[in-house]
């Protein structure tokens, strides 16, 4: 553990219930942590966290162009 690796990646589409858990827009990535939470990110708090998103995520569903 501890090790950067790949998150898997999948192209699901959030809907319009899903909120972005820090400022409760509309999400467009949805992250699952190793702990087996999940937090869900905006366009913008995803720009804001990519780095991090990235180094916590085990998978990413959405939007993931965001983290580029
Ligand atoms: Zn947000």
């Amino acid at each position: 553990m501890g090790a950067v690796s790949t998150p898997v990646v999948e192209n699901t589409r959030l809907t319009a219930a899903d909120r972005c858990d820090r400022c409760g827009a509309q999400a467009h990535l949805r992250v699952r942590l190793a702990s087996g939470g999940t937090l869900l990110f905006c366009a913008h708090h995803a720009r804001a966290h990519a780095e991090k998103i990235k180094e916590v995520a085990v998978r990413l569903e959405g939007d993931t162009s965001l983290l580029s």
